[in-house]
């Protein structure tokens, strides 16, 4: 499974089984069972990344809600790009 490394700066992780993982481009490929315990101390799926990262790229006039379209998913409003 893949693993978005907590922080920037770290770039090598030991896993519970003793194996020594280092990121590529800030994301490890590891062992379900390393893996999750990665996330549980502070790492995220790749898939969670992209959703609060990239995926933002639009805010509401109205309420100020995040969108990912250019009208609000919460009151219906206009979105201006961020
Ligand atoms: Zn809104």
């Amino acid at each position: 499974m893949k693993v978005v490394a907590p922080a920037r700066a770290v770039t090598e992780v030991d896993g519970l089984s003793g194996r020594r993982y280092r990121a590529k481009d800030g994301i490890y490929e590891m062992s379900p069972r390393d893996g999750r315990a990665l996330v549980q101390a502070g790492g995220f799926l790749p898939s969670l990344a992209g959703a609060t990262s990239r995926a933002t790229g639009y805010r509401c006039t109205r309420c100020g809600f995040g969108a990912f379209f250019t009208t609000c998913g919460r009151c219906g409003g206009p979105c201006d790009k961020e």
